[in-house]
């Protein structure tokens, strides 16, 4: 979508610091962290929300799921991270395609 930010990270004219790049989802840091390390991680599909979520998008929801874990790992957080993923306005979300946050903390 055109006036999508996120979309427009995938297409290349807004350079995200990216972690991790798939054929389906690219995973990149927040720019207002809310933990030591905080990634987005997003299909490159534009979903607007998990309410247009459809059967056949079953994998793509296991691909972000992947890609976290993998995000995990390689910023050194794997023992201890969460993953939130906002719905709607009234649940947090401001940014309108489908995008799950990892929080992760640096093990002592
Ligand atoms: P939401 O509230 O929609 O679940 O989360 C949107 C997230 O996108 C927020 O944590 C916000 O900091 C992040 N964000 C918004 N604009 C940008 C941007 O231009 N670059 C990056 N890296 N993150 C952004």
């Amino acid at each position: 979508m055109s006036d999508c930010i996120f979309c427009k990270m995938i297409d290349g004219e807004i350079k995200p610091d990216i972690v991790l790049e798939t054929d389906s989802v690219l995973a990149f840091h927040d720019s207002n962290p809310q933990a030591p390390t905080h990634v987005l991680i997003i299909p490159k599909q534009h979903i607007p929300t998990m309410n247009d979520l459809e059967p056949e998008d079953v994998r793509l929801m296991g691909d972000l799921s992947l890609a976290a874990r993998k995000v995990a790992e390689r910023e050194g957080v794997s023992g201890n991270f969460r993953t939130t993923i906002n719905c709607g306005r009234d649940g947090g979300q401001l940014v309108f395609h489908l995008h799950m946050h990892l929080l992760g903390w640096p093990s002592d």
